[in-house]
Formats: structure tokens, C-alpha cells, sequence
């Protein structure tokens, strides 16, 4: 192909990330933000975040161009080009275009949403396993059943997610706190391979489902088909388990201990634990981030289920017996045993994530206690106070906050949308026309931070001193944002 082609000139239509090391982009992001500590941040990121982001984004890619192949479906890949953005406006998407090219997006918030769940689910592993005494492994696995924390804490979780979420929806990044442990756990390495052992596949799972679409040649963009959902998540599953397996072989060689068959079942398994936690970000970033979804996803909860029922259900078990011609008693245990496990490791994973997600009216607001502040080591953008002290805030009935702004020069403004006028409130604020459409269409997606940047920005040129800088402008997107079409 000469020149340039469709899917590489639609790149233009999205911020990159920076090629710097993905720790340096955040610590930018943090530095850009007007909720910046100022203070240098070096997260303890798995090892993966040491490198850009353009960079994992590619060798992720290259891991499944090789897993396509090996299925016989590689044919379309060089005509794929694969963006990762800090655009607000983007979780994950396909665009296919006319000259047969293809082009997909995906949120740097995506990379670091996984990167907590990971983490969280790391180190639940880790304390779970880390004792040579089986009764003790089995009591606390036991415990961690009934407790439903096999995948770690929820409300710890939850308050991890929300921080990210907070911040995101009031400064434009995508950030992460480090706490104590994390730091331990950093300095001693033994928790570093569980964290690791779910990160890339879940961004391979996620990259996967996009990469689907195009090779199966999908014309529409993502989840106007229920159908093709599936069939995406099907091949990226699919994909998945045999990167993990091939990950796994190149530390494991296969003999007569270890046989090859299990390295294959234990690629398919945690493949799978993977893509449900790559589905929990793309519904964490939707949910959260989101005024309106432009392409939606089905919920992770609905998705996850039906990749479950066909990977672990009973017809998987049906298709496998007629073609052995026999009952097979040590296969339905594995089905079994691998459903039970798969729903035990991400009932906390379900549970924090849409405790995070929740940004309606709320007289009690969310519960911030799940992580003590003194437990935060380090945090890009706003600390863990802060970020709870705005979130109270902006949780407040609608009354309450259009009274909060009575003395601010956005208060003619908040009258309007208090009374559900939203053009005539973002008129008046100085919006400009063509975001005040955009807004109001639903057909199109909306981020909550989009409304804030031009409400700062407004502010800013209209010489309304200081009130960038304060609460005012938040207070202002969120009475809008409770009353625009489609939220
Ligand atoms: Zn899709």
C-alpha cells in the first residue's frame, strides 16, 4: 500500500500518549492536572509500566498477530492499526473503514484500570498461597470462599477504582495511588509475578476483542451486534489462551510431570480470569467516566457470563463427551472446579466495581474507609483526602449544589441547568455551540471531564479569576450532567 490509509489518518482524531515510559506520562498527566501535589511520583507499578505505553500496546499486538496466525485468522492484521489515547471521549473501540483498513482505540485509563485490578488480585493470590502448610492454604482458601474475598477486599478495591475514577473525572488523567504494600511487595518481588501473571493477558484480552472485529470483518463499530460481541470476545478468548499457553511454556517445559494438555487448560483458565478483568475495565471506564456511551459495551456482568456458559457450560461438556463417544468424569470435574474458581477469584472484582462506578445523587455518598489514607504511600494528582472530600461534595442532591454556586459567576448558569435548560446553562457559561450540539446528542459519546475542560476553559478567557481553579467548575458539570439527554 502507498501513502497513508484511512485507519492511520483517523489517528489524528485522537490525543496520543506520550512514547516516554508509561510512569513518566503519568507523573505529566499529574504535573498538567490542577490537582497536581507537585511531588515526583514513581509508582510501583508492575514492571510492564516501566516501558511506554505505544510500547506494551505493541508487543501485546505482536503476541496475538502470532495467536491469529495460529488459528488460520492473521490474513486482515496488516491492514489493523492499533492507537492507545489519553482522549477522554474513548474506552476501547474498532473503527473499520472503507478501504478496507481498520483502526483501534484504546483509553490509557484501560491500562491502568487493569493494572488495580491486577494488583488487587495479585496480592489476594499471594496471601492466599503463600504458606507451605496445605491446612493452612486450605483453611484460608476456605475462609476467603465464604468471606467471598478470594479476589482481595472489595471495599479496599473499590476505593482504589474510585480514586482513579475522581480523578479522571476532575482533572483529565489517568493515575493510580501506591500504598505500603505495594511498596513491600515492590522491594521484596515475590508478589510481582502474581500481579504480572493476569496484567498482560488482560490487556491482551482487551486489545483482542478490538483486533476480533476486524478479522472477522465486522463493518460496524463495536456492540451493535450483541452476536458480534460474542464472536469477538470468543476469538480474543481464544487468542488469549494460546499466548498465555505459549507464555507459559517458555518457562515450563512440558514432560512426563507436567503435561502439555494442562499447560493448555491452565492457558484457557486464565485466560479467562483475564478477560473478565479486562471487561470489568472497559465497564469501569464506561460507567464511570461517562456521561453518555457513544459505542457501548454490554455490561462486563452480561458478557462475562456468556463467554462463561459457553467455555464452561453444560453444552461445552455435551460436545466434548459425543466427540470422545463416552462419559467423561475427570473432564466435567475440571468444568466444574474451574467455574466454581473463576467465580470465587472475581465476585470482590464485580462487587468493587460497581460500588466505584456510582456517580448518581447519594445522601451517604461512597465509602471511603475501605483504604486508610495513612495507607497511601504515594498518589498522582489529588491525595485520598481530597479526592473524598470532592466526591462528598459533588454526591449532593442537585439543590444543594446550584446553592453552593449562589456567589460564584456560574450561578445564572446553574439556575438554568437546575431547571433542566442545559443549552441555556452552557450558553451562558461561554460554552462553545458546537459542544454545547455535541453534548446534546445522543447518539454521541460524552465524557463527564469534557464538560469540566471547557467550563475551565470558558472561565479562564472570561477573566472569571480563580474560578477554574476551584470547585465551582466540577459543581457546574455535574448539575449539567445529571440533566443532559441520554445520561
Ligand atoms: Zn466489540
Amino acid at each position: 500500500m502507498t501513502g497513508e490509509s484511512m485507519a492511520q489518518a483517523a489517528t489524528r482524531g485522537y490525543l496520543p500518549v506520550g512514547d516516554e515510559d508509561y510512569v513518566e506520562d503519568l507523573n505529566r498527566n499529574a504535573a498538567e492536572g490542577a490537582g497536581s501535589n507537585g511531588r515526583r511520583w514513581r509508582q510501583a507499578f508492575p514492571e510492564l509500566f516501566g516501558r511506554s505505553l505505544p510500547l506494551v500496546v505493541g508487543k501485546a499486538a505482536a503476541e496475538l498477530t502470532v495467536a491469529f496466525t495460529a488459528l488460520g485468522k492473521a490474513d486482515r492484521l496488516p491492514q489493523l492499526v492499533v492507537f492507545p489515547t489519553r482522549s477522554h471521549e474513548v474506552s476501547a473501540h474498532y473503527e473499520p473503514k472503507s478501504d478496507n483498513t481498520g483502526l483501534v482505540v484504546l483509553s490509557d485509563s484501560l491500562f491502568t484500570l487493569c493494572s488495580i485490578y491486577c494488583r488487587q488480585l495479585g496480592q489476594a493470590t499471594f496471601d492466599i498461597s503463600n504458606t507451605t502448610s496445605f491446612v493452612k492454604l486450605g483453611l484460608r482458601m476456605i475462609i476467603a470462599q465464604m468471606k467471598g474475598t478470594m479476589g482481595g477486599d472489595p471495599a479496599r478495591l473499590a476505593v482504589l477504582l474510585r480514586h482513579h475514577h475522581i480523578n479522571r473525572r476532575a482533572h483529565g488523567m489517568a493515575t493510580a495511588v501506591a500504598t505500603r504494600r505495594d511498596v513491600r511487595d515492590r522491594d521484596s518481588l515475590s508478589h510481582q509475578d502474581f500481579s504480572d501473571l493476569h496484567l498482560m493477558p488482560a490487556i491482551r484480552f482487551f486489545l483482542g476483542h478490538e483486533m476480533a472485529h476486524h478479522v472477522l470483518g465486522h463493518q460496524t463499530e463495536c456492540a451493535h451486534s450483541p452476536e458480534q460481541e460474542t464472536q469477538a470476545d470468543l476469538l480474543a478468548l481464544q487468542a488469549g489462551a494460546l499466548a498465555y499457553a505459549s507464555d507459559v511454556k517458555t518457562s515450563i517445559t512440558p514432560d512426563r510431570y507436567v503435561r502439555e494438555q494442562w499447560l493448555d487448560d491452565a492457558g484457557e483458565f486464565y485466560a479467562l480470569v483475564a478477560s473478565v478483568i479486562a471487561m470489568l475495565a472497559v465497564q469501569s471506564l464506561e460507567d464511570a467516566l461517562m456521561i453518555r456511551r457513544g459505542r457501548t459495551h454490554l455490561p462486563a456482568r452480561d458478557r462475562a457470563s456468556s463467554l462463561i456458559d459457553l467455555l464452561l457450560g453444560d453444552d461445552r461438556i455435551r460436545k466434548h463427551e459425543s466427540a470422545i463417544g463416552r462419559r467423561d468424569q475427570s473432564f466435567r470435574k475440571r468444568i466444574d472446579s474451574e467455574r466454581v474458581g473463576l467465580e470465587a477469584l472475581t465476585r470482590s472484582l464485580m462487587v468493587a466495581t460497581e460500588k466505584a462506578a456510582d456517580f448518581g445523587e447519594s445522601p451517604y455518598g461512597f465509602n471511603w474507609t475501605g483504604l486508610p489514607a495513612a495507607e497511601v504511600v504515594m498518589s498522582g494528582g489529588m491525595d485520598l483526602t481530597e479526592s473524598s472530600r470532592l466526591d462528598r461534595l459533588l454526591s449532593q442532591p442537585s439543590e444543594e449544589l446550584a446553592a453552593a454556586l449562589v456567589h460564584s459567576p456560574l450561578s445564572v448558569g446553574a439556575l438554568h441547568a437546575r431547571l433542566g435548560d442545559t443549552r441555556r446553562a452552557m450558553r451562558e457559561w461561554g460554552i462553545p455551540e458546537t459542544v454545547i450540539d455535541n453534548a446534546h446528542n445522543r447518539n454521541v459519546g460524552l465524557a463527564y471531564y469534557t464538560i469540566v475542560d471547557y467550563l475551565r476553559g470558558a472561565s479562564h478567557e472570561q477573566g472569571r479569576a480563580g474560578v477554574e481553579l476551584s470547585d465551582h467548575p466540577l459543581i457546574a458539570a455535574t448539575l449539567t450532567a445529571r440533566q443532559l439527554p441520554g445520561s
